[in-house]
């Protein structure tokens, strides 16, 4: 093979430079976190590229999102020295759909079909289990959209169901209606959800392999990270893809005009694309979304003559971080035994905090945060990760009141904001009109007297005529409704008509512009208006939203000249939660475990590590539950390069109760010497300077009568605090402040203001105080008087 030059293997070790420059038909490189499986993927790109070995076209990488996507092929053009158009960098999702707008038609599916996200899925399914009174057997929409995205991601539809059910029974009977139906819907509206995606781009390579034929030839090299989370579908995807297309295919193509046989080897075959992949199977936390760890553990028999390489130095954290790692998944059973290990020295001891409340854990970290702020960390290299999104609320509380710049990263996503999801909806209408989910959600929004006896009479007269719900709407005229409701309906269909055409890509002069399809429908329609004046308060925020829609669709019409409505709305439907992290902005970052794999931050605060949170109560009972919870806690604690800290409160508020929180059996697996613990601040019954005591199967009665005393107390504290919050809650908007005025703060005493910043409601007061030091607080809500 060709040498690979040095600028692309400097700054490697020996294990790492082998597998950027080995050269043949599978590769598997498996190694702990931080190890720099990431890192070797990016040079063995650059490096494909630069000796010529492959065109940029000839390239699929796949990450497992699209901002480490965006990052990777950074990373290659910088080693590279230019920009290499043509290379696919994606995720599966993005690649499936790139693929299926091409060859949509060859399996009878409309190219401009709609993605429908998990909230689109839940109401279809809800009105589903409504017609079919499936709520009475206990389905649920959630229920029953886990077990139809559990069996796309084995590539079971619902014929290969119905052979395997058993069809006595009640519960299997109505699931396999409630799969037909949705499965059918999704089709009439021409739509797929996420897990079609790849399951249907599978099917169009099997079922045609012409056109499997053209990304076979067309891919050479297909890298993978993250490969240990890849489920069934994803491994069957990669499989077809590395086919070598087969001569008598090679041969018949030809003959249409596709060059196939430069490719082909002496015997008219092109042989299978050589295929990377890397992974930690300690680092497997998808399960419960399909992925298969065997997919990892299996390579070697699946792809004969793999190459494995093991890469065991970390780069990333300091020694103490990685043995308290190495500690945490020794536990797990059924694993190659393998020790992450540095040679950067110990580090800082890890910090262990109890607070005696989720809000008292929250002030501690707000605290901290801007301990390490002051030592020279920026905010943006601070992550704070949590279990679940509930855990958000107190967090968001302290930090708003100590005025610390953060960001939920995946929260309530932009995207699923009920009013973003009405505008969207528009123009989903406008570019698929056989869409009836997106018409039915516009169809009375905003208000325009179409109730739902209306709406259903639309949707029977569709159904009875064998037409769509959009030519129902053309019609309504001659459906005997009210002339009101019959005008609102006929200057809706008229307005999408209109929209459409300025849409449509082949009108003449190239297709008007995203943004301005946009307004104009807005405008017709009158959602923007609607919003901007109503008296709810809460619309004056909403209607914010869909202006900041309307910029972003500028955006995107100025950053992709040309694109047409399609192209956005794919984009759009592509965004994945980890996408929305902005390094260039200067805030915390809060995000689940879930959401921080493959990133690393200086510090990472790992929060709630209590019982019932981690491990999750859900999963406790599920087979390999624990053991997929112990790695998620691993995959938080090698996300941190200097400092880790762990937190847990000794009570939690949960649907509105408060009770116990017991610490997590992970933390007794950390060895006691890498721990500082310390002491929980105001808490008589805390063990100050120890580790908190974990949960024992063998509890004594002793205990348990403890535990009690700690409800009450825990209560306690819980009204003590929401007095201190209430007392709070005020409004000194119009405070005047300037530098050199005197202040006293409820808890801080008295001080002086050395700075003013922000404006209106985001004022900051920067208050040297006497005794308790330097803080910034929060103008409108700080408990605070001038003097
Ligand atoms: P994860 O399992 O968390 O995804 P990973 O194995 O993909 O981790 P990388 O993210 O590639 O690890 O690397 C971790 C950190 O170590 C990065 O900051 C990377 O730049 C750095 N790194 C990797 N290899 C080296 C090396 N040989 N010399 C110096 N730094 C390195
Ligand atoms: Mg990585």
């Amino acid at each position: 093979a060709p040498r690979v030059s040095e600028h692309l293997l400097d700054g490697l070790n020996p294990q790492q430079r082998a597998a950027v420059e080995y050269r043949g038909p599978a590769l598997l490189i498996v190694a702990g976190a931080g190890s720099g499986k990431t890192r070797v993927l990016t040079h063995r790109v650059a490096s494909l590229i630069e000796t010529k070995e492959a065109w940029p076209s000839q390239i699929l990488a796949i990450t497992f999102t699209n901002k480490a996507a965006a990052e990777m092929r950074e990373r290659v053009e910088a080693l590279l020295g230019e920009a290499s158009g043509g290379m696919w960098i994606s995720t599966f999702h993005s690649a499936c759909v790139r693929i299926l707008r091409r060859e949509a038609e060859a399996i009878g599916l409309s190219k401009a079909f709609t993605i429908y996200d998990s909230a689109d899925q839940r109401v279809i399914l809800k009105r589903i289990i409504k017609d079919t009174s499936a709520d009475t057997l206990g389905f649920t929409p959630a229920g029953a959209a886990a077990k139809i995205s559990k069996l796309k991601n084995e590539l079971a539809d619902v014929e290969s169901y119905a052979r395997n059910a058993n069809l006595d029974d009640p519960q299997e009977a109505m699931f396999l209606d409630i799969f037909r139906q949705y499965t059918r819907r999704l089709r009439d509206a021409s739509a797929l959800d996420f897990d079609d995606l790849i399951a249907e781009t599978v099917y169009l390579f099997r079922a045609f392999p012409k056109v499997a034929a053209l990304y076979q030839r067309r891919f050479r090299h297909i890298l993978v990270d993250e490969y240990q989370d890849t489920n069934h579908a994803q491994y069957a995807l990669i499989r077809e893809l590395t086919r070598p297309v087969e001569p008598d295919v090679v041969a018949e193509l030809e003959t249409h005009g596709v060059r196939m046989r430069v490719l082909a080897d002496d015997d008219g075959r092109i042989p299978g694309a050589s295929l990377t992949v890397v992974g930690d199977s300690d680092q497997s936390i998808y399960a419960f979304r399909g992925a298969d760890i065997r997919n990892i553990v299996e390579f070697e028999r699946d792809y004969p003559g793999a190459k494995v390489v093991l890469l065991e130095q970390n780069y990333r954290s300091t020694q103490n971080i990685l043995s308290a790692a190495n500690a945490v998944i020794a536990n797990n059973f059924d694993r190659k035994d393998k020790k992450l290990w540095t040679a950067d020295g110990d580090g800082a001891k890890i910090v262990g905090y109890t607070g005696y409340s989720a809000h008292d854990e929250a002030q501690f970290i707000a605290d901290e945060i801007d301990a390490l702020h002051r030592s020279g960390v920026a905010y943006r290299d601070i992550a704070v990760f949590y279990r679940t999104n509930a855990q958000t609320r107190a967090l968001e509380e302290i930090f708003v009141r100590s005025a610390l710049p953060y960001r939920v990263v995946g929260g309530t996503k932009f995207y699923e904001r009920a009013e973003i999801k009405d505008a969207m909806a528009y123009l989903i209408a406008v570019a698929n009109p056989l869409d009836e989910l997106a018409l039915r959600r516009i169809l009375n929004t905003p208000k325009r007297g179409i109730g739902p006896a209306t709406e259903t009479q639309l949707a029977n007269f569709a159904d009875e005529n064998g037409m769509t719900f959009r030519e129902a709407m053309r019609v309504a005229s001659g459906l005997g409704l009210g002339p009101k409701v019959t005008a609102a309906i006929t200057a809706l269909a008229e307005l999408l008509d209109e929209a459409a055409e300025l849409a449509d890509p082949a009108r003449e002069g190239g297709p008007t512009k995203v943004a301005d399809v946009l307004l104009h429908l807005m405008a017709g329609s009158g959602l923007l208006d609607t919003l901007r004046n109503s008296r709810d308060p809460q619309d004056e925020t909403r209607a914010e939203n869909v202006e900041e829609l309307v910029a972003q669709t500028r955006d995107f019409d100025r950053e992709n000249p040309g694109a047409t409505l399609l192209d956005f709305l794919t984009q759009v439907s592509l965004v994945a939660a980890a996408d929305e992290i902005d390094d260039e902005s200067g805030t915390v970052s809060l995000m689940t475990l879930h959401t921080a794999k493959g990133l690393e931050y200086h510090a990472v605060f790992l929060t709630g590590i209590e019982e019932g949170l981690l491990p999750h109560q859900m999963s406790a009972t599920e087979p390999g539950g624990p053991a997929e919870e112990r790695r998620l806690f691993y995959v938080g604690i090698t996300r941190a390069r200097r400092r880790l800290y762990l937190s847990l409160a000794m009570s939690r508020a949960q649907f509105g109760e408060v009770s116990v929180a017991m610490p997590s059996r992970y933390l007794q697996e950390i060895p006691d010497e890498l721990i500082d613990w310390r002491q929980s601040p105001g808490d008589a019954t805390s063990r100050g300077g120890t580790r908190p005591r974990a949960l024992n199967a063998r509890q004594s009665r002793e205990q348990q009568r403890r535990d009690r005393f700690s409800v009450a107390s825990a209560t306690k504290a819980k009204t003590e605090w929401t007095n201190r919050v209430t007392a709070n809650v005020r409004d000194n908007g119009d405070l005047e402040l300037e530098a050199g005025d005197r202040i006293r703060h409820a808890d801080f005493g008295e001080g002086r203001v050395t700075q003013v910043t922000g404006i209106g409601a985001k004022r900051v007061a920067h208050v040297s105080f006497d005794t308790a030091g330097q803080k910034k607080l929060l103008i409108k809500i700080a408990p605070i008087e001038k003097l």
